[in-house]
């Protein structure tokens, strides 16, 4: 197994990584735990892309080889130990859609065409679904409801935290599902944490009406740079979903950023354009 020294924001073990048929990735052990579901979260490691893309890069559209990317998907499928064809991809741009999808959409975004866009977040209650979505530094976000056995998976970058989209998960599975927040387990994945990430006023302001000024201390402070903030996507995401009533012993917060470890991770701050991305994936597993 390659040796990885992640670079912690505290000394939690949040996460463990795991290899598997030679593919490293992240896990929440509270998602394990339950044996309901098969989930992980990408790194950079095990994949067959080369340079800028290097090595495990999930994204068609940056440039990288398809054959690759397919080639990266079907490892990752092997690793998770989950069908290629089970995948369903997001069509991310930075909505609060979110898509109830199952059986039919199969393969899609993989080895079919989507026939949706503009979908921020996947619902399924369907084993044998895998919902994928991606990154490079926004914040993933991992629901399990272990009563009525429905999952969701959710794509929150600034505007999708400003959003609120990580709330409107949570509800979007109540109305499909009857999933209640209290019964959610829910993840708060790999992502820019406060001190990489620097924000103008512009963003600032619109957290500001977002949040309730209590908590305002909590979320962005000024850096000293005219005009210049420190956000904290972390805390934003876990306010709103203990705002959306899922219990705060139910709720796991990453200390891995993507910015603080680009060996294993891709990080749009750090590695603008040239670069690939990451995925998380979440499916429930077959009874
Ligand atoms: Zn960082």
């Amino acid at each position: 197994m390659q040796r990885i020294e992640w670079k912690k924001k505290d000394s939690r073990n949040v996460m463990e990584t795991v290899e598997q048929c030679g593919v490293p990735y992240l896990s929440f052990p509270v998602l394990e735990e339950t044996g309901l579901v098969t989930h992980g979260f990408s790194t950079r490691l095990g994949g067959v892309s080369e340079g800028v893309y290097a090595s495990m890069n999930f994204s068609f559209t940056r440039g990288d080889e398809p054959e690759h990317v397919r080639e990266n998907y079907r490892r990752m499928a092997k690793a998770l130990g989950v069908e290629a064809e089970s995948m369903v991809l997001t069509y991310q741009t930075h909505t609060v859609n979110i898509r109830r999808t199952g059986k039919e959409d199969r393969g899609k975004g993989v080895f079919r065409e989507r026939d949706y866009r503009d979908i921020d977040g996947l619902v399924t209650d369907e084993p044998g679904v895998t919902l994928v979505t991606f990154f490079a530094d926004c914040v993933p976000l991992y629901f399990l409801d272990p009563v009525r056995h429905a999952i969701g998976l959710s794509h929150s970058g600034w505007r999708g935290t400003v959003g609120k989209i990580g709330k409107i998960t949570v509800e979007r599975m109540g109305e499909e599902f009857g999933s209640k927040p209290e019964d959610i387990i829910a993840c708060i994945g790999p992502s820019i944490c406060k001190d990489c990430f620097e924000v103008g006023e512009e963003v600032v302001e619109l957290f500001a009406k977002a949040f309730p000024s209590k908590i305002h201390d909590r979320l962005f402070s000024p850096n000293g740079k005219p005009g210049k903030y420190q956000l904290d996507l972390w805390e934003a995401n876990r306010e709103i979903l203990l705002e959306a009533g899922i219990r705060p012993e139910r709720l796991q917060v990453t200390n891995l950023c993507t910015c603080c470890n680009p060996d294993y991770l891709y990080s749009h701050r750090k590695m603008g354009e040239k670069r690939g991305n990451l995925c998380a994936f979440l499916a429930l597993k077959e009874e």
